[in-house]
């Protein structure tokens, strides 16, 4: 991480866990540990049921609060959908678009994340916006070119002003919910080339401020190794962000550096 030129941002993603009684628990847990100390932001993206519940839970506290995903047209016929003014009117900050479990499990496509990552700028939000490659994609030495494909297309129509509140979450999905977590080296390796494409397309002063976090099997033990390379500028956590002590453990190591 660089903290001269842009912010760290630590952020959970429960995925499809925790009811709205459960998030509040959470949030008093989370709160009474929080140390004074300011070094990186903190962000917790929780499903929408619990919008709602954590929104109050944090409110007075410096914790944002985060979606999991939003839909892309602004309002109409589109039932059991949400939308990006839906969440900004209920005071939420980030919203996450492009998870691999999305593109995986409900077919979100490179053109959607890019229709979702407009709508959310449009509404105000910073999307989290989530690339990486699988381990076949990986063994196959397709990487770079899939990241480039999936950050390029994530981008398209996003002015630069826009661009400033993105944030990029890098997640090999070899690395999601496995316990295996790349190692700084090769996290370090393609966050420094995620940079670079935005440096291509928006410039260096836009490139220099953008978050890029690091996302796969993130925990207090390993967060210090991660984040000590410049080009990592946080990590979106899954498993250990549900217990307020394992997410805090990560915020300690964001907070060492
Ligand atoms: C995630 O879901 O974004 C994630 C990184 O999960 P985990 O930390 O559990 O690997």
């Amino acid at each position: 991480m660089n903290r001269r030129y842009r912010k760290t941002i630590i952020a959970g993603n429960w995925k499809m866990n925790k009811t709205p009684s459960e998030t509040k628990a959470f949030a008093e847990q989370f709160k009474a540990i929080l140390p004074k100390t300011k070094w990186c932001d903190i962000v917790v993206c929780v499903p929408t049921v619990d919008l709602s519940a954590a929104v109050r839970a944090f409110k007075d506290s410096r914790i944002a609060v985060g979606a999991e995903n939003v839909y892309f047209e602004k309002s109409g016929a589109y039932t059991g959908e949400i939308s990006a003014d839906m969440l900004a009117d209920l005071g939420v900050r980030y919203v996450i678009v492009g998870h691999s479990e999305r593109r995986a499990l409900f077919g979100e496509t490179d053109e959607i994340v890019n229709k979702k990552v407009l709508a959310a700028l449009e509404a105000g939000l910073n999307p989290i916006i989530c690339v990486g490659e699988s381990l076949a994609q990986r063994e196959m030495g397709v990487t770079m070119e899939l990241i480039a494909l999936q950050v390029k297309s994530a981008l398209a129509g996003v002015s630069a002003e826009q661009m400033r509140r993105c944030v990029i979450a890098y997640e090999p999905i070899w690395a999601i919910g496995t316990g295996k977590t790349a190692t700084g080296e090769q996290a370090a390796e393609v966050c420094t080339y995620i940079r670079s494409l935005i440096r291509a397309q928006y410039g260096a002063r836009i490139a220099r401020s953008v978050t890029i976090q690091y996302g796969g099997s993130m925990k207090g033990s390993n967060a210090h190794e991660l984040l000590s390379h410049e080009d990592i500028d946080g990590g979106l956590i899954g498993g250990a962000s549900l217990d307020p002590k394992a997410l805090m453990e990560i915020v300690h190591a964001a907070n060492q550096e």
